[in-house]
């Protein structure tokens, strides 16, 4: 069924927050952003290195920025330079060694410029995650006739889910749903509901591994097979989904809200005009009913 010529995206999205990962050095100094990098590096090369047609992006997820590490910009005007020369000596697939010694150059400058500033601590993953589809997007539109692809994105996750962002990541979920992309998450430490109903919407996998230093094993065992190959193994059952939603008003998770019967904003406690969209309800609500005893006339 897939023609030769299918060609497999995959896009990495890693969660590069430097709180989160300075605080990962101390409790546990054997797994840190360096040995993240270098799974993401050693799946990266095995995706790519399965079939020529298979294509590789991979960006970090900082909590200032959403950050190519590849393919970048200075890439394509250093093509065939200085790069593929120093790395063909030991004999390894090229592109490998160029991408590996790419992603570990840009990953040192993103991390090497970083100021922590007192509010923006929360990793920005919807703005990732839209970054990955644009370029998916855009991949797709360069594509030469008769030319198919099937693209995913994993997301590799560590600091906290951020309420705040609920809005951009359930657009950019049902975006993905529509193009039909998986998402797949191997979250490295607390879960995320966000992931959890991103990975059940688009049909990918999710999963927190219960060890982190072992997280290349479980990137080539779990993730790298794709959805045709994954239906003939028996992966890791299905995680419970946290199906709950943020309110509009002060991005809380709730179970029980109210509903804007226009727009379908959710709030936690009722107003009279939905901020949203200015709608005001016309609800007579029991404590402001007069008890009169008037006839009530129904329509006929
Ligand atoms: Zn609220
Ligand atoms: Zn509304």
């Amino acid at each position: 069924m897939a023609s030769e010529e299918e060609i497999n995206l995959l896009v990495i999205v890693v969660d590069v927050n430097p709180i989160w990962w300075g605080q990962q050095a101390q409790r546990e100094p054997e797994f840190t952003l360096s040995k993240c990098m270098d799974a993401v590096m050693v799946m990266g090369n095995a995706h790519t290195a399965m079939n020529r047609t298979n294509k590789l992006a991979v960006i970090a997820s900082h909590c200032q920025d959403s950050h190519f590490l590849y393919p970048t910009t200075s890439m394509k005007a250093g093509d065939g330079g200085g790069d593929e020369a120093s790395s063909s000596k030991d004999g390894k697939y090229e592109l490998l060694s160029v991408a590996n010694s790419i992603i570990a150059e840009e990953i040192k400058n993103l991390m090497s410029k970083t100021q922590v500033t007192g509010n923006s601590t929360d990793t920005l993953l919807a703005g990732s995650l839209a970054k990955a589809l644009c370029y998916i997007n855009r991949v797709l539109k360069e594509l030469e006739v008769g030319q198919d692809i099937k693209s995913r994105i994993l997301v590799i996750k560590a600091a906290e889910d951020c309420a705040r962002q609920y809005m951009n990541f359930m657009n950019v979920i049902f975006a993905a749903q529509k193009q039909s992309i998986l998402i797949d998450a191997c979250v490295l430490d607390s879960d995320s509901g966000l992931l959890q109903q991103a990975c059940d919407i688009t049909g990918g996998l999710y999963l927190k591994i219960p060890q982190k230093v072992a997280l290349a094993q479980y990137l080539l065992w779990v993730f790298l097979p794709d959805s045709e190959q994954r239906s003939q193994l028996v992966l890791p059952p299905p995680a419970h989904v946290d199906y709950r939603a943020a309110c509009f008003c002060h991005r809380n998770l709730i179970e029980i809200g109210y509903v804007c019967s226009v727009c379908l904003s959710i709030f936690c406690n009722f107003s009279p005009i939905c901020t949203t969209c200015e709608t005001a309800f016309k609800i007579q609500l029991p404590q402001m009913v007069k008890p009169k005893k008037k006839k009530l006339k129904l329509p006929a």
